[in-house]
């Protein structure tokens, strides 16, 4: 807790600290504390949520109608939006990529699965989650066209990215025979405020990630740019897509 703690202090940006109520889409009513500009700058201090967990809960709330009657997959095993999704749908599989493990089964109850090759059923799920993790993902294409398949027809797909902003999405890297490639300055992603070496990133999506996702087959693709108070959360868009419902 005090080496967690020491590491926030860290993260504090002059000028930005800031404090206010929240009604947190994650787990209610709370105080949101901002530490920084970054993505990770922003937590809610009752479930830890950060912008990022906030923007993915409020398009929930707002873009999904009967959660509680849907069957969900989210690509991770931990944290405040498991813990929302596990309360507020039908049921949750979750999973993790573990390095290692055969693809489908379990190490210490968290299930391995890799997104490009998912172990799943056809038409397995109704809505499928993800934050942060395609541009990890060395063919994000191929993996995309898996949600699409585990998804039932007029299923949802929401997740979340880092966008550098601009139009066309910048490959850094690459797998050639197994092996990656960069072909840029290699740069890796992490939460600051957990332990551990950073993630490689295969690339920077631009705004154009929507034309891929449709490119796998999906339908009513868009940025959702949700607004909650306090103003100063400045929420990530996140981006959602449907499966054709026949
Ligand atoms: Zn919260």
């Amino acid at each position: 807790m005090l080496r967690r703690l020491r590491k926030a202090w860290g993260q504090v940006e002059v000028g930005a600290l800031a404090l206010g109520t929240l009604a947190c889409p994650l787990c209610g009513p709370s105080l949101a504390l901002r530490l920084n500009r970054s993505d990770h700058g922003v937590r809610c201090l009752r479930c830890a949520g950060s912008s990022i967990h906030l923007a993915m809960g409020a398009s929930l709330r707002a873009r999904v109608p009967d959660l509680a009657r849907l069957d969900a997959y989210e690509l991770s095993a931990r944290g405040p939006l498991v813990a929302f999704l596990r309360r507020a749908t039908h049921s949750l599989q979750v999973s993790e990529f573990l390095p290692d493990v055969a693809l489908g089964s379990e190490l210490g109850g968290i299930r391995c699965e890799d997104m490009q090759q998912l172990s799943f059923a056809d038409a397995s799920f109704d809505l499928i989650t993800h934050t942060e993790v395609l541009e990890h993902v060395p063919d994000d294409r191929r993996a995309l066209a898996e949600l699409h398949r585990v998804l039932r027809a007029g299923g949802i797909l929401m997740f979340s990215v880092p966008m550098h902003g601009g139009d066309v999405t910048i490959e850094r890297a690459c797998l050639r025979d197994g092996r990656i490639e960069h072909l840029l300055t290699p740069v890796f992603h992490g939460d600051p405020l957990r332990d551990g070496a950073g993630i490689l990133a295969f690339r920077d999506y631009g705004r154009d990630i929507l034309e891929r996702v449709r490119a796998a087959g999906f339908e009513h693709v868009e940025f959702c740019a949700p607004q909650i108070a306090p103003a100063w959360l400045a929420l990530r868009e996140v981006i959602i897509a449907c499966k054709a419902s026949t």
